[in-house]
């Protein structure tokens, strides 16, 4: 590249090539006067090759290579900055975007497959599979050790942020203390994913020839409230299942966003879905969850009653327990009360601490009480095992680490 080139790139803006549609980069090539299929070959690089450069796009011509640089195209994926890493395998991941501004995201490695932790659907329906592999596995172990798989995990669930921030403001969760500062862009969104399966060098899919696929989830349950970002959030589904990542191996969290359950709803394309449902009455959601001042419990289940459910489909309500605000057997009396009759589960996460807030963990014989007393009433309810709380990276935790004392992580550079 001329000095010249290098100077007048300096100053033209850079525009992210992650993150755009089919139909946009076929808008794209026909500026150019390029042909369609230049638009195809473009999309496949991104978003099933995960390249990571312009150069590595080695299906277009060098000379539409250049020309898209010299308009400032640059792949744009966003960076991981920092990681830290759990004893139970959790990594957290400080990602940087263009503008600078970072969120985190979460690699959990291997569900349990007892108690659920990664608070996919996904996770559950793969327990029975599982048990079938682990018996031909041993039946083939000698096989296993001559060629160790490239994804050596039986599955791993990817916790995505969609804004940096939260503007909801509940009172347990560490996000909501930064406020919001912006949305995510679809890009940015699928972008995290991008970057953390290129980090674990993840093939997904059988289209490389690749014999065993690897089984990713994702949990849209990070930084940020996924349905006051709508659009983006479901561009950015969009975007992941040519990965491909099969929608029905996603799910989203929400706080209670009326208009976007109802959006949702309509969608073909869709995740499964949870909603933080956190508490059994008006009055302590009020408290916990100010959002509810806005959509009460009542507005927010007949919301729900839109959304038309896929054959074995659930919808997961969360319900973070908070000892002695909404962990007694009254709560969970009531919480059934509300439930029955819908179909759904019941993940009860027990909070996890945060520096200088007002609640504590429930005592374990709490949880199992309401768990078992949840259970009694033909409801199935879940206990989420905690994961990477030691490096602050379970539900709850996300808070851009980078500003926490730095003996509560070990930070180390990607
Ligand atoms: N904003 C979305 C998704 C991200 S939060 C939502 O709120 O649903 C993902 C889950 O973590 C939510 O169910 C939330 O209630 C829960 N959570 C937040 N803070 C927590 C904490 N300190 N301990 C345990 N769970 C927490
Ligand atoms: Fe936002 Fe979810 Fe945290 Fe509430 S729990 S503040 S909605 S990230």
């Amino acid at each position: 590249m001329s000095t010249l080139n290098a100077i007048s790139n300096l100053l033209v803006e850079e525009k992210p090539l992650f993150g755009m549609s089919l139909d946009q980069l076929t808008d794209l090539m026909e500026r150019l006067a390029q042909k369609p299929y230049r638009a195809a070959q473009l999309h496949d690089a991104l978003y099933r090759q995960r390249i990571t450069s312009l150069d590595q796009v080695t299906t277009l011509p060098q000379n539409l290579r250049d020309t898209l640089a010299d308009e400032g195209y640059t792949i744009g994926l966003p960076e991981v900055v920092q990681t830290a890493r759990s004893i139970d395998g959790t990594e957290r991941y400080l990602i940087r975007m263009a503008d600078g501004e970072t969120v985190e995201t979460v690699w959990m490695p291997d569900g349990d497959g007892g108690e659920r932790g990664d608070g996919s659907q996904a996770a559950e329906e793969e327990e029975k599979e599982e048990k079938e592999e682990k018996k031909e596995q041993e039946n083939n172990s000698v096989a296993a050790e001559q060629n160790p798989p490239a994804f050596p995990y039986r599955r791993s669930t990817i916790c995505v942020s969609s804004q940096v921030g939260c503007a909801v403001n509940c009172q347990f969760c560490l996000t909501a203390k930064l406020g919001i500062r912006r949305n995510l862009t679809a890009g940015e969104i699928a972008g995290q994913v991008a970057a953390v399966l290129n980090r674990h060098r993840v093939e997904l899919g059988s289209s490389r020839g690749n014999p065993t696929p690897a089984r990713i989830n994702l949990v849209f349950m990070g930084m940020g409230e996924p349905f006051l970002n709508y659009a983006n959030f479901i561009a950015a589904v969009r975007l992941l299942t040519q990965m491909p990542i099969p929608e029905s191996r996603m799910t989203v969290s929400t706080s209670g966003i009326l208009p976007g359950i109802l959006d949702f709803a309509k969608e073909t394309v869709r995740p499964k879905l949870a909603v933080s449902l956190n508490a059994s009455n008006d009055q302590v959601r009020e408290s916990i969850m100010p959002i509810t001042r806005k959509w009460n419990i009542a507005a927010l289940l007949e919301a729900l009653a839109t959304i038309p459910l896929r054959n074995r489909e659930w919808i997961t309500f969360e319900y973070v327990l908070l000892g002695g605000i909404n962990d007694s057997l009254q709560h969970a009396d009531e919480l059934i009360a509300l439930v029955s009759g819908m179909r759904c589960k019941i993940n009860l996460i027990v909070w996890n601490s945060g520096p200088n807030m007002p609640f504590h963990e429930p005592p374990q014989s709490a949880v199992s009480a309401f768990q078992k007393r949840i259970m009694a009433a033909g409801i199935p309810a879940y206990i989420r095992r905690p994961r990477g709380r030691d490096i602050y990276a379970a539900c709850g935790q996300l808070k851009r680490t980078v500003e926490q004392p730095p003996e509560l992580v070990e930070l180390t550079p990607a």
